[in-house]
């Protein structure tokens, strides 16, 4: 059966390509009908932190990637890791190396200084002349002879000399493992059917195999995933947590992923859905793709108006309370969302070109202020916000009649009314369909507005 990891070290937040990797594995595990794993990979006690493990598992969460088993911890495996780099050492097929750091950096510059690649000597491989209590490292034995090669899900046949692998450390000299062996033990133990990774783990793909055949393992398939190009790679930027805080909607993140190298046909929006019925490694890409932020805010702007207004204004709240506004989910914020939406393509945006519905005051701003002052004097204006405030029902189509009514009266112009009320309201010249607008505040701070310019 099936059985898929993801893997994040605990060092940062959820970067976008992490998310990417983490979704092309859990959409394999849910079209194969497979377990999708997540394993913590914080055996890096330095750089690890626990906060960073919660926003990882939070933003997978959100994303709506919720793994079927773990999380498991690295750190809470040590014994099983010791264990193995003692079978390895009784086995053979590991050894321990006595070589001091001075002696392998002498070694190195020596390399480079004959351009040759610098590679541990080996002098400590097949030698029993071991030193009484001297510091030491386990080194795993690479085969010294052939090649290696793997059929991989999305780079095809990639075989590697063996010439190039270092016997490489396994466990240091305070007997802690090292990351190319854990990751081999944990997959192994875990029975991971596939790994799928980011494309620069290619490398290390070719230094655990070897450790895989040592220990006596089932090789799993891999499927090294093309890079991406265009993501900053700065601490904390481009994370997912980063693009919630911008008001992209997860259904957004996810979809905007997917295709980071994937395709289905010319579709470009996808629900969880779909793209777990669609998703196949046949249509993954060898070559990298760009983060393109324009096209992801256009993603965005189509989920934002997928969603049911009602869905939208939910998830609106929490930026609206963050910006300061004290609103609650209710009809009138329904309307607003139904009314503002189109107009952009993020949740702060919808935010700040809403903000004249949530605060008290308006701010006209220098143009609207002297268009304004003209408005005071249009004849009408004062019949027009009387007759609103004599409306029976409150909305639009009635709205509507009575600037009808107006204006056929005063014989005045759309604009001429249209204009003012705009200003009166918004403190801007532009804003959403008039009546539609008038319509979406509360009647007595509308009349409020109106009134003002009158003055
Ligand atoms: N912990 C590794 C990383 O965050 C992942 C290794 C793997 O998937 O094998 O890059």
């Amino acid at each position: 059966s099936v059985r898929v990891r993801f893997a994040p070290s605990p060092t940062g937040y959820l970067h976008m390509g992490g998310a990417r990797t983490a979704l092309f594995n859990y959409l394999f595990a849910r079209k194969e009908g497979g377990t999708f794993v997540l394993r913590i990979e914080d055996t890096d006690l330095e750089r690890s932190k626990p906060e960073y493990t919660q926003v990882i598992l939070d933003a997978m969460e959100w994303l709506g990637m919720t793994p079927d088993e773990g999380p498991y911890y690295q750190t809470q495996r040590f014994d099983l890791y010791k264990e193995k780099i003692e079978e390895l050492l009784s086995a053979g097929h590991a050894y321990k190396c006595f070589s001091s750091p001075e002696e392998l950096e002498a070694d190195r510059e020596k390399a480079l200084a004959e351009g040759r690649k610098p590679m541990y000597s080996r002098k400590w491989r097949d030698r029993s002349d071991h030193p009484d209590g001297e510091p030491y490292v386990v080194r795993i034995k690479m085969p010294l002879e052939g090649t290696l090669t793997i059929d991989d899900m999305v780079q095809g046949t990639v075989t590697v000399d063996v010439k190039e692998l270092d016997d490489f450390i396994i466990a240091r000299s305070d007997g802690s493992p090292t990351y190319n062996f854990v990751v081999v033990v944990d997959d192994a133990t875990m029975n991971i059917s596939h790994v799928i990774r980011g494309n620069d783990h290619l490398n290390n793909t070719f230094r655990q195999i070897p450790v895989y055949k040592a220990l006596g393992f089932d090789i799993p398939t891999f499927g090294h995933l093309p890079l991406i190009d265009g993501l900053s790679k700065r601490k904390g930027s481009a994370s997912v947590q980063v693009y919630r805080e911008q008001g992209f909607l997860q259904e957004a993140i996810v979809n905007y992923i997917s295709r980071l190298g994937w395709s289905h046909g010319d579709q470009e929006i996808f629900t969880m859905g779909e793209l777990e019925s669609f998703f196949g490694f046949d249509h993954v890409g060898r070559s990298s793709s760009t983060f393109d932020q324009d096209k992801f805010l256009w993603v965005n702007s189509e989920w934002m108006k997928r969603l049911s207004p009602e869905e939208l204004a939910k998830r609106w709240l929490p930026y609206l309370q963050e910006a300061g506004y004290s609103v609650e989910l209710n009809d009138r914020l329904i309307a607003i969302t139904a009314l503002m939406r189109d107009r952009v393509n993020t949740m702060i945006a919808l935010t700040e070109e809403s903000h004249y519905f949530f605060t008290e005051d308006v701010t006209y701003d220098e143009k609207a202020s002297k268009k304004w002052l003209k408005a005071g004097g249009l004849e009408g204006f004062g019949a027009l916000v009387e007759r609103l405030s004599a409306l029976e029902a409150w909305n639009a189509d009635a709205i509507e009649a009575v600037y009808k009514e107006v204006m056929a009266e005063f014989e005045l112009g759309m604009a001429k009314v249209a204009q003012p009320t705009r200003i009166a309201l918004t403190g801007a010249t532009t804003s959403p369909s008039v009546y539609e607008l008038v319509a979406t505040f509360d009647r007595d701070v509308a009349i409020a507005r109106l009134q003002t310019g009158l003055a």
